[in-house]
């Protein structure tokens, strides 16, 4: 059982109002009061334009939005000149190809993502090797599920120029050991891209001690906003970086002969911003610290563990990923598709996640179309597993 002391209240959360169990965070988490106040806050009372404005309230807000920015370095432990807002880590993964990976790699490189990657983190490379030639290279899991990093030093070779990973797998729960990635990618020569959607709530960053180049999530999964994520990358990195899209904000001075651009991470964020989305986010930044990272890891870990182990007292559940998975348990029920599974299981209020979840080529090697996934949030707690037991139970007695 779970120390119930250690949970935090469904109430700060209006989105789970109601005899209602939510096991979606790994999808999107739900947003407790505080970051909705921060938002409504900054759409209505305090809203107004960014860095441009010559009146008091746009240079408030000028204020608060940078604000964000260093509260967004201190929750990675990073420094701000290396936050590059985007609107989420799809964004931030695009904005890598498509400025470093068209300026530095050519036919002959090579990258190494692994089995288990989200689209976000293979299609942007698929892209990238359409127009450069490069090759990709696909880092088998153990056999529990997670990266192989025995595997990846096997396959390694001075060719590879990234090495582009989930720190949390969002379908397996499974945890990669980012430092020691970072040693096999730096040992050859090559940058190591973190995908850190599923670590960001559920792991304290710390960009100095994991040695990764570039680090990408979501704020949405982080009980924050939609429409805004952080790409992290060295300054160094960051600072030899072509620029992406062009237009206002992003530039030094524009004439029709000659364009100069800002310096970082300015120069990767053109167009107004999501101002009130970046406020947002610093909201849900504010709120994680406060209930604290530890606690996040372990009510996490606890919750796998516990559904785990109900689930392997049942002789007609298949489990997927390692029993040390954070916050995120796939499995399937013999002779039920996960689509009819989530269909009765959503009847009986309670909500999951069928298919692929983005992770296809990991759905074919686990060799399954689909794969129901619960998966927990801070606010999660053991009502929500019985439900869920309930649930599997009931659709055991439709399908017989
Ligand atoms: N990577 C992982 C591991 C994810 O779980 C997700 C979201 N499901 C993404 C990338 C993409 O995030 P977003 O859709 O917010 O850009």
């Amino acid at each position: 059982t779970l120390d119930t002391a250690e949970l935090v209240l469904k109430d700060q959360f209006p989105g789970l109002a109601g005899d209602w169990h939510y096991l979606d965070t790994a999808a999107t988490a739900q947003k407790p009061q505080a970051v909705i106040d921060a938002t409504v806050a900054a759409m209505g009372r305090d809203y107004a334009t960014v860095h441009r404005g010559v009146y008091a309230r746009s240079a408030d807000m000028t204020l608060a939005f940078e604000a964000a920015r260093r509260r967004t370095a201190q929750f990675m432990n990073a420094h701000e000149d290396e936050i590059v807002f985007t609107r989420g880590a799809t964004e931030a993964i695009n904005l890598v190809a498509q400025t470093w990976g068209v300026e530095n790699l050519k036919a002959g490189d090579r990258i190494l993502v692994s089995m288990l990657e989200h689209h976000s983190n293979i299609v942007p490379w698929q892209l990238l090797q359409a127009r450069t030639g490069v090759a990709i290279d696909v880092c088998p899991l153990d056999a529990e599920g997670r990266i192989d990093l025995q595997a990846a030093e096997r396959i390694l070779t001075s060719a590879h120029k990234l090495v582009a990973l989930a720190h949390v797998s969002n379908v397996l729960g499974s945890v990669l050991h980012v430092e020691h990635a970072a040693r096999l990618a730096h040992a050859v020569g090559a940058k190591l891209l973190i995908d850190g959607c599923q670590a960001a709530p559920r792991l304290a960053l710390d960009m100095a001690a994991f040695g990764c180049d570039f680090y990408a999530f979501s704020a949405h999964k982080l009980y924050g906003p939609t429409g805004i994520g952080v790409l992290w990358a060295r300054k160094d990195i960051l600072d030899g970086m072509p620029p992406w899209q062009g237009g206002g904000a992003m530039i030094d001075k524009v004439t029709f002969e000659k364009t100069t651009f800002a310096p970082a991470p300015q120069r990767f964020e053109a167009g107004t911003p999501n101002i009130v989305e970046a406020i947002g986010m610093a909201a849900a930044m504010d709120w994680l610290s406060g209930v604290g990272l530890d606690r996040a890891e372990k009510h996490e870990r606890d919750l796998a563990v516990l559904l785990r182990s109900e689930l392997r007292k049942r002789n007609d559940v298949t489990l997927f990923g390692p029993d040390d998975s954070l916050g995120i348990v796939s499995f399937a029920l013999d002779g039920v598709h996960p689509h009819d599974l989530g269909t009765i299981l959503d009847e009986e209020g309670v909500a999951i996640r069928a298919g692929h979840h983005c992770a296809q080529p990991l759905m074919e090697h686990l060799g399954v179309p689909a794969t129901a996934r619960a998966s927990f949030g801070l606010y999660s707690d053991e009502s929500d597993i019985d439900a869920l037991l309930k649930g599997i139970e009931r659709t055991r007695r439709i399908f017989g």
